[in-house]
Parts: C-alpha cells; sequence; structure tokens
C-alpha cells in the first residue's frame, strides 16, 4: 500500500490549529486520502453507490477530519485544490472497481465557493473521460446553504453539470436553508436528509412529519431521496416506511479506504443470502429488513469469518 494512502495516528474532529500554508503544502504532496462510505436500496438491499469522504493524513496530527479543514479551505482557494484531488482519486477509484466487475455510482461533495467557477462543468466532464466513467455514474452533492449565494452563475454551473449529464445531490436539506419552490427551477435529482434531522425523527413527531414532507415533495419534483445518518434499525425502519430511496449510515458501514470496498460486498452480499435463505425457511413472519438490521454487528463480530 503507498504510504500516503495508510491512515495512521489519532483521528483529529475538533479543528485543530491548521494554517493555510499547511494546507497549500498538503494539496501540493497529496497528503488527502478519500474513504467511502456504501449506499444500499432501501426496496432491493443492493449496494448501488457510495459517497467519497475526504481525510486529510496529516504529518504529525494523524488523521483530520474534513470539518476540521475544509470550512477552512472554502475561506481561501485551497477548496479547489483539494476538490481537484477528490475528484480524481474517487473517479480513478470506481474505475478501478469497474474493472472488478463493480458497476457503483460515486457521490463527491462539492463545495459552494465552488459554484464560481463556469469552468467546473468541463473540467469534471474532463476527468470523467480520462477514467472512462460514465457521467451518469457521478453525482455531485451540493450542500444547501449554497443556496444563500443564489447567483445565476451557481445556476449556470448546475445546469451545465446536468446538461453532462452528472446527477446532483442537494446535501443536508432540513438544515434550514431550502427555498423548496425555488428548488422546482433547480436542476437536482437527488435530495439528501441531515442526519440531526434523521436521528430527532424517531423520538420527534414533529421533525418526523418534516422528514415524511420532504420525502413526499422530494418525490413530487422528481427526485431520488437518500437518508444519511442511519445509525439504529428504528432509523431504516422509518426511513424504508417513508419511501426514501437508499440509505446511508454506520448501521450499514463506516466510511472505508477503496480497497476494501469489493471485500465489503462480498460480506453483504453472503448476509442478504443467509438472510434469504432464512426468510424462504422461516416464512413471511421473519422480516429481512430486521435481519439485515443484525449484518453490521455480525460484520463487526466476524470481520473475517463472512467473507468468502
Ligand atoms: P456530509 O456531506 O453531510 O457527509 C456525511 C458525514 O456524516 C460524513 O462525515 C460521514 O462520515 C458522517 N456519517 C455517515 N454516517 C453517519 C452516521 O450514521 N452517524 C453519524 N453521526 N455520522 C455519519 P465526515 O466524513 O466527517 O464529513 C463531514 C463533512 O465534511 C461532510 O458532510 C461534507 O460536508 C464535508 N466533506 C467531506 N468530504 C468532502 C470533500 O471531498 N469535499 C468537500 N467540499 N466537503 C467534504
Ligand atoms: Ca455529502
Ligand atoms: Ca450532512
Amino acid at each position: 500500500m503507498d504510504s500516503r494512502h495508510q491512515i495512521t495516528g489519532n483521528l483529529v474532529a475538533a479543528a485543530p490549529s491548521i494554517s493555510g500554508d499547511e494546507l497549500a503544502i498538503a494539496i501540493r504532496e497529496h497528503q488527502f486520502v478519500v474513504h467511502y462510505q456504501p449506499k444500499i436500496d432501501t426496496r432491493t438491499l443492493e449496494f448501488v453507490s457510495v459517497e467519497a469522504l475526504v481525510r486529510w493524513n496529516h504529518p504529525t496530527l494523524g488523521v483530520v477530519m474534513p470539518d476540521a479543514f475544509i470550512p477552512l479551505a472554502e475561506k481561501g482557494e485551497h477548496i479547489h485544490g483539494i476538490t481537484d484531488i477528490v475528484l480524481e482519486t474517487a473517479l480513478k477509484q470506481n474505475a478501478e472497481w469497474r474493472d472488478q466487475g463493480l458497476d457503483l455510482r460515486v457521490s463527491i461533495n462539492i463545495s459552494g465557493a465552488s459554484l464560481e467557477n463556469l469552468d467546473l462543468p468541463e473540467r469534471i466532464h474532463d476527468v470523467t473521460g480520462v477514467f472512462n466513467v460514465p457521467s451518469d455514474k457521478v453525482v455531485l452533492e451540493v450542500t444547501e446553504t449554497w443556496q444563500c449565494q443564489d447567483t445565476a452563475t451557481a445556476l449556470d454551473i448546475l445546469n451545465g453539470l446536468s446538461e453532462k449529464g452528472f446527477g446532483l445531490a442537494l446535501d443536508d436539506v432540513g438544515t434550514g436553508h431550502s427555498n423548496f419552490s425555488k428548488l422546482q427551477e433547480m436542476p437536482f435529482s437527488e435530495m439528501k436528509l441531515d442526519k440531526d434531522h434523521i436521528h430527532s425523527a424517531t423520538v420527534d413527531e414533529e421533525t418526523r412529519q418534516f422528514i415524511a414532507m420532504c420525502v413526499e415533495l422530494g418525490h413530487e419534483m422528481g427526485m431520488y431521496v437518500v437518508a444519511e445518518g442511519i445509525e439504529k434499525q428504528e432509523q431504516w425502519e422509518m426511513i424504508s416506511a417513508m419511501g426514501c430511496d437508499e440509505g446511508q449510515g454506520f448501521f450499514i458501514a463506516q466510511p472505508m479506504p477503496g480497497e476494501q470496498i469489493p471485500g465489503w460486498l462480498k460480506r453483504w452480499n453472503t448476509y442478504l443470502g443467509l438472510a434469504e435463505n432464512h426468510q424462504r425457511a422461516s416464512g413471511p413472519q421473519v422480516n429481512l429488513s430486521e435481519m439485515t438490521g443484525t449484518f453490521h454487528r455480525l460484520n463487526s463480530i466476524f470481520p473475517t469469518k463472512l467473507d468468502i
């Protein structure tokens, strides 16, 4: 394994004292790694896509999580360098999975600050061309706060991306900035419900109704609806019952290095096969979704036993 892909040392989640100069060095020296978190189709339980999440393998601090450096990068110009690295890494990885017969969509987070560069659609299109990844296998996630900027340029860029065939996801829906009537005029193909709302929704009726309304509105606008931050069985069941199309969260899998994805898929499929056989043998009273919920526990207890 390439040393820059090794995750060592502490995890740094809180903002350490990081300077713009350090970020510039990190970009120049490619100190970033990308982890991938699986997303599961709530109806078929199929593993359909991943979200690419950047981590900074800092030479002295250890692994620095994105919340500790993305806001600083967004204040300067460094976010563009980071976006380029994540794009290239994730699309190269997608091409490698494709060579191994794994047909996955990959979602990449794009900062609102990047929606000022009119050449963004062409740049992303060029990278997909280099790695031969079909554009409909790439989704760009834009956090809903970008709407605050709401410039004509941003809309042009989103339209340009959509015309090139990329999926567009409105991220963190529920955090309070969405203007649903404006959303109708925008080319988003996917809505991602924010994890804090998913967490509250199982204990707070008002949030549950709000989330249910978002799912309905999303579908009415022809969007695909994804729920993030699924940590518990009851959250998985809630989003499935509400008709969310995909779920993502620690309940299913943690973000992981790209080379671990094929092994994870094997374990997931093995477990699903076991669950289906069990269901066939025991009759309809066995709930497949409930059984699937034990997957992550089995997986953490027997990380290699289920590997075939
Ligand atoms: P996000 O786009 O909302 O990504 C989801 C975050 O929730 C990730 O945190 C993920 O690890 C975490 N997560 C996933 N499942 C669960 C769960 O079940 N429970 C909880 N509590 N958390 C869960 P992460 O990787 O720390 O990323 C944080 C944020 O940093 C992302 O939030 C995104 O806004 C930003 N980010 C990450 N990678 C990139 C990138 O390549 N570019 C840009 N511009 N931003 C990025
Ligand atoms: Ca995201
Ligand atoms: Ca979020």
